[in-house]
């Protein structure tokens, strides 16, 4: 079950990896403003598949030293269901829970 979940994090990370965007190309260069918002696009775009590629690489890291599916703050398994959907989580439903409520607390 966990090598399936690190085969299917392998792949993951590889076509998050091929689908990071080339170097953009603007055939309209006189559009600088224009020009200006796609590449913030793209950055914006590049590190949220860059923290993506991380988490799963944490999570292989997690499975070679048999952490993996155990809930950081509270040690409890995590579900199957929830790993499933979600195999980068390192927190189980109820802590995920509870940490969404605190940071909804402190306004963040
Ligand atoms: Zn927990």
């Amino acid at each position: 079950m966990l090598l399936e979940q690190k085969e299917a994090l392998l792949s993951e990370a590889e076509s998050a990896m091929n689908a990071l965007p080339e170097q953009t190309v603007f055939p309209d260069l006189g559009d600088q403003a224009s020009a200006e918002t796609d590449r913030n696009f793209m950055l914006r775009l590049r590190g949220r598949e860059q923290r993506l590629l991380n988490k799963i690489e944490e999570a292989v890291d997690r499975i070679d030293s048999g952490s993996f599916g155990i809930c950081d703050s509270c040690g409890d398994d995590i579900t199957i269901e929830r790993l499933k959907a979600r195999p980068v989580a390192t927190l189980c439903i109820d802590c995920k829970e509870e940490q969404e409520e605190e940071e909804k607390l402190q306004g963040s």
